[in-house]
Order: C-alpha cells, then sequence, then structure tokens
C-alpha cells in the first residue's frame, strides 16, 4: 500500500483547517512538512457559505467590551459553556481579524472608514464584523491567498479520509481514498488536526451542504476518543421554505422582522427586549409554537412557515448588505425580498457539539487535536451565538495549529506505520462495494434524515426520542444488506455516499441517546416532558464513548469561573 509521510497532517480545508494550515506553517518556519487533505476541492469546504460576520470586539471607545462578549456568550450558551474557553475566545478574536484585514479581507466599513460591524442574535453590542452577506468566502479566500506565500505544503484535495488509527494511546496514521485516481492509501504524520466539519447533513432540513456529514466526529468516536454535548443541535430560525437554504440572521441584523399569519411580530411575546434579535434557541421555538398553534402559514410543499418581512429595509440596503440573499431568494422562490416577505422556518444550522477536547482543542489522544465545528472545546455550551463559529474557526485553528506544529518539532520521529490495521480498512471498503444485498443506500439515508427532522428536531420528547433510537439502530442493521451498483474506485460517490451514511448512523445513535438521556430543557434542546432547566443534574457536558452495546455515556463538570447560571431573559 502507498504510504504517505508528513510531519503534521490537517485533515479538512474549511476556515478551522486553513488557519490551522497557516499557523503550523508559521510557527514552523519552513522547518515542517504538512500534509491538508480534504473530500472537497479546497473552496469548496462549507465555509465558504457563512454569509453574515465573525464575531469580535472592536469598539471599545463605543461601549463594547471583551466582558460583554463573553457575558453573551455564557448566557446565549445556557451555562453549559466553559468560561476560561470564553474569556480565551473573546480575548484571541479581535487580533483575528486584524490579522485578515493586514492579510488583504474586504471588510465592509463605515463611511469614516473604520472595519463595520452589525448587530446579531444574542449580541447586546454590534460586533459582527462582516464582507457584505459572503463573509465565510472572503475568509476562506484570503486564507487560501496567504497560504499561496508559503512552500512547504502538500495539498490531497478530493480524497476521502476513513480511518484514524490510534496506537497505545497516540495518533498512528490515517486512512484515505483518492476519489480522482482510486488509489488507496496510509498517511503518517507526527500529528493530526481534525478540522472536518459538522454533520447537519443528518438532518432533511437544514442549511448545510450537501458534503456536511460529520465523518471526521465518526471516526474519531470509533478511534476511541469520546463525543461532547451532541444532543444539542442548532435550528437557525430562517432556513428558506421548501428548499431550507439559510436567509442569514444578518436580514434580522440589519432590521427585518418576523411576522405570523395575523401580520403580528410575535417575537413580542417571546423576547420582548431583544424580539427578533434574541438568540437562535428561543426564535426558533417562538416559530414552531406559532406554526404549531395555526398562527403561520401551509407552504405547497406541506411545511409550516412564518414570514421574513425585510421590505422596509429598502432596496439601496438590501443590495448593498444583503445582495447574496435576494439573489437566492430570487433564484430558489421566484421572490424578490426587496418586494415581498419570505417563507422561513427553523433548519437544522450548526453542530454545538463534537470532539472532546480540553482548551488547547487536544483531544485525549496524543498527537491528535480537533478544531472548528467538529470540535466541542466548549464554547458554545447548549446553544451558539450567531457569529461566534466562524471566530471559533480563526481561533483554535491559529491554536491547534501552534501546538500540532511544536509537538512535531519537538518529536524526532514519526511513529510507525500499522499497516495492518489500513489493509484491514481497506479490505473494509472492498467488503462494501462487493457485498449483496436488497436494501437502497438513498432510501436509509432519506428514512434517517425524516426521522431526525420528526423526532430528534426543535421539540423533543421521551416517546419519540426512543422510537428515534429504536430506528437508527435498525436502519443501522440495514446497512449490512446494502449493494451499491458502482462497483469501481474512481469518483464512486456511492461508496463516498455509503461511508458518510456509516458516520451520519453511528452519530445520529449517540445525538439521540444523549437527548433522551438529558431529562431537562436547557439552550437547542428542548423537551416537552422536562421543560425546565435542571442545573442541579444536568449542569454537566455529556460525553459519548464507543462500546459495541452502543454510545457510554458520562458526564463532565461545566467550568464556571465567573458568572453563576441565572434565568436566561431576553
Ligand atoms: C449557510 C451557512 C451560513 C453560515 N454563516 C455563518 C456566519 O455568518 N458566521 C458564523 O460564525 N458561522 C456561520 N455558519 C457556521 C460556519 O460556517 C461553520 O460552522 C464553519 O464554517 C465550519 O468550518 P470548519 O472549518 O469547521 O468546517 P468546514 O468548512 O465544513 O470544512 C470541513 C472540511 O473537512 C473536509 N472533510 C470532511 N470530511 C472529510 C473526510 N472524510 N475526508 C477528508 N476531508 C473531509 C471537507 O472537505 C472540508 O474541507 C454558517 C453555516 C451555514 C450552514
Amino acid at each position: 500500500m502507498q504510504t504517505y509521510t508528513h510531519d503534521v497532517l490537517i485533515l479538512g480545508s474549511g476556515l478551522a483547517g486553513l488557519r490551522a494550515a497557516l499557523e503550523v506553517l508559521h510557527v514552523s518556519g519552513g522547518r515542517i512538512d504538512l500534509g491538508i487533505v480534504s473530500k472537497t476541492q479546497l473552496m469548496r469546504a462549507h465555509s465558504v457559505c457563512a454569509e453574515g460576520g465573525t464575531a469580535a470586539v472592536l469598539r471599545t471607545d463605543e461601549g463594547d467590551s471583551l466582558e460583554l462578549h463573553a457575558w453573551d456568550t455564557v448566557k446565549g450558551s445556557d451555562f453549559l459553556a466553559d468560561q476560561d474557553v470564553v474569556f480565551r475566545f473573546v480575548e484571541a478574536m479581535p487580533k483575528e481579524i486584524l490579522r485578515l484585514e493586514h492579510w488583504g479581507i474586504p471588510w465592509s466599513r463605515r463611511p469614516d472608514g473604520r472595519i463595520n460591524q452589525r448587530p446579531f442574535g444574542g449580541h447586546s453590542f454590534p460586533r459582527a464584523t462582516f464582507a457584505a452577506d459572503k463573509t465565510g468566502f472572503f475568509e476562506m479566500q484570503t486564507l487560501y491567498d496567504t497560504i499561496q506565500r508559503y512552500g512547504g505544503f502538500k495539498r490531497y484535495d478530493e480524497w476521502v479520509a476513513t480511518r484514524i488509527l490510534v496506537k497505545d494511546g497516540t495518533f498512528a496514521g490515517l486512512t484515505a481514498w483518492d476519489l480522482t485516481t482510486g488509489e488507496f492509501a496510509l498517511f503518517r504524520a507526527k500529528a493530526l488536526i481534525i478540522a472536518t466539519g459538522g454533520f447537519c447533513r443528518i438532518y432533511g432540513f437544514t442549511t448545510y451542504s450537501y458534503t456536511v456529514t460529520g465523518d471526521g466526529m465518526a471516526m474519531a468516536y470509533r478511534a476511541g476518543m469520546p463525543l461532547k454535548d451532541m444532543e444539542f443541535v442548532q435550528f437557525h430560525p430562517t432556513g428558506l421554505v421548501p428548499s431550507g437554504i439559510l436567509i442569514t440572521e444578518a436580514a434580522r441584523g440589519e432590521g427585518g422582522y418576523l411576522r405570523n399569519r395575523e401580520g403580528r411580530r410575535f417575537m413580542e411575546d417571546y423576547a420582548p427586549k431583544m424580539m427578533e434579535l434574541g438568540p437562535r434557541d428561543i426564535v426558533a421555538r417562538a416559530e414552531m409554537t406559532e406554526i404549531e398553534n395555526g398562527r403561520g402559514f401551509e407552504h405547497p410543499s406541506g411545511l409550516g412557515y412564518v414570514e421574513l418581512d425585510l421590505t422596509h429595509l429598502g432596496r439601496e440596503r438590501i443590495l448593498e448588505r444583503l445582495p447574496l440573499i435576494r439573489e437566492v431568494a430570487i433564484k430558489f422562490n421566484g421572490i424578490d425580498p426587496i418586494e415581498k416577505p419570505l417563507p422561513v422556518r427553523p433548519a437544522a444550522h450548526y453542530s454545538m457539539g463534537g470532539i472532546h477536547t480540553d482548551i488547547d482543542g487536544k483531544t485525549p489522544v496524543e498527537g491528535i487535536w480537533a478544531a472548528g465545528e467538529a470540535a466541542a472545546v466548549s464554547l458554545h455550551g447548549a446553544n451558539r451565538l450567531g457569529t461566534n463559529s466562524t471566530a471559533e474557526c480563526l481561533v483554535w485553528g491559529s491554536i491547534t495549529g501552534r501546538k500540532a506544529a511544536e509537538h512535531a518539532m519537538h518529536q524526532r520521529t514519526i511513529p510507525d506505520a500499522p499497516v495492518r490495521e489500513a489493509e484491514e480498512e481497506q479490505g473494509r471498503l472492498e467488503a462494501l462495494l462487493r457485498q449483496r444485498g436488497t436494501e437502497n443506500l438513498y432510501d436509509i439515508r432519506s428514512r434517517l434524515r425524516r426521522l431526525m427532522d420528526e423526532k430528534v428536531g426543535v421539540f423533543r420528547e421521551e416517546k419519540s426520542l426512543r422510537e428515534a433510537l429504536d430506528e437508527v439502530r435498525a436502519l443501522k442493521a440495514r446497512m449490512g444488506s446494502v449493494k451499491l451498483d458502482d462497483k469501481g474506485w474512481v469518483y464512486n460517490t456511492d461508496l463516498v455516499s455509503a461511508l458518510e451514511l456509516q458516520n451520519m448512523l453511528d452519530l445520529a445513535e449517540v445525538i439521540v441517546l444523549g437527548a433522551l438521556e438529558r431529562r431537562e430543557s436547557r439552550g437547542a434542546h428542548a423537551r416537552r416532558d422536562y421543560p425546565k432547566r435542571d442545573d442541579e443534574r444536568f449542569l454537566a457536558h455529556t460525553l459519548a464513548y464507543r462500546s459495541d452495546d452502543g454510545p457510554r455515556l458520562e458526564y463532565l463538570p461545566v467550568t464556571i469561573t465567573t458568572w453563576k447560571p441565572v434565568e436566561r431573559k431576553y
């Protein structure tokens, strides 16, 4: 089997992966050989879709402060964020914004020339730094351009990683398959950074790209690393109906209204102070309550919705600040938001959970770090604030890049290649190709997505969660009889889909079990049968470990340095 060797490997080339890559190259000053493996082309990572902005405190002279950003984040998290992590984050962010500025990003600016910032949900000060409504695209392009100034790295675009190898508690290698040639190979390195993004394609109605299937989390879980807080899935209040495409929260940040079928701005009843700019968990629940109580609209697709009204913002503001969402609404719904309101409802949008790491992004396995949406460093707790995710990718991309580079520079040798395990992994894929059976992969995938939408959505309860768990397990069993039509190795998208589905099924089991066992409501996890937060029993992170009998759950205390939990009011 072909073996590729580097000092550091980064798995994933989204915002977190690219920021980590830049830090590795910068810290090592040419002394490190870096490999970047990604199942997409570089500028096809999901991060290019980020729209509304990136949070940072830039206006202390106008009333913002690091403490205020930290408080907003902790309150938004429903007190499940680790507060030492939050402070580290808010302190690092202003420098990250200026660094991107120096690397050439075209931040939107105010008439006085200063970098502009706009309001976002759950933030008590306008601190969303933005580049129109294409922030992620410009951030990715800036990092990509800057990386070109360095040598010392090799890209493996369109390589699908399939297994992380761990020996004696230490990183030992990675197996991956080159879609373009069909080659299956083993990668060796001293350090690995997992930056593979979230899992929201596990849901049917989602804002996410097709590639966001939680592969890194599932591989880490199977390699023995615990997953943290997986039951906390964010539903974004403004998924465009019926496609689920995101209408950025910046639309409300710029002054957009949410209305029910009576024409009322119903957020008055749920978050009278912050109204449409309440945190996402509260706005999403408000919308679902309106729809379920007959105060929403019904779309021909059968989906209930409420309206997002931007018409009062005026043509100029929409063209300048929200050009992308206008284009999307016209192309996908034939509606120009300058003239008419848009149909929206909550869509699966972000995984607060991920691979358990410490404050430096280090996993419990020696030599492996995780960053970005794949990781759960415990910044977002039970509910992430908008614009804190791209920001997290920058901060922990940088931290993990530095730590992995230092580790690699101190370690003389690269661990031996576990060739036998890599061959076993290749055998697993070959067996999947040869498998005979009558099950259709895409039926199983559709069923999984529908059941996650229906039973593990904005509101949850014991009975439907139990049904969901049984069904996920039944779907896992059905995977054993799936027949793939394409038997080749080159661009075999059937095989990619099968591997992704196996990953999503493993994660679904963890998500549902975590949700079932968390008998309280906190942040994005809203149980109808346990509507209150229960700090006595559940002010704790969930850790899920893989076992032959399914996920084994443990609980870990939350780090509270400054603020004790209080009731959240907005
Ligand atoms: C539509 C939309 C808009 C958003 N807007 C904002 C915003 O304005 N502000 C904000 O803060 N957040 C926003 N978010 C959230 C934010 O965009 C993401 O959380 C963030 O970009 C994730 O970046 P990442 O680097 O962790 O992962 P990604 O960008 O998803 O990158 C993952 C990488 O891993 C690779 N990969 C995955 N699996 C494998 C595998 N098996 N083998 C090899 N490679 C693999 C992929 O190819 C890719 O390169 C938005 C999310 C959505 C859905």
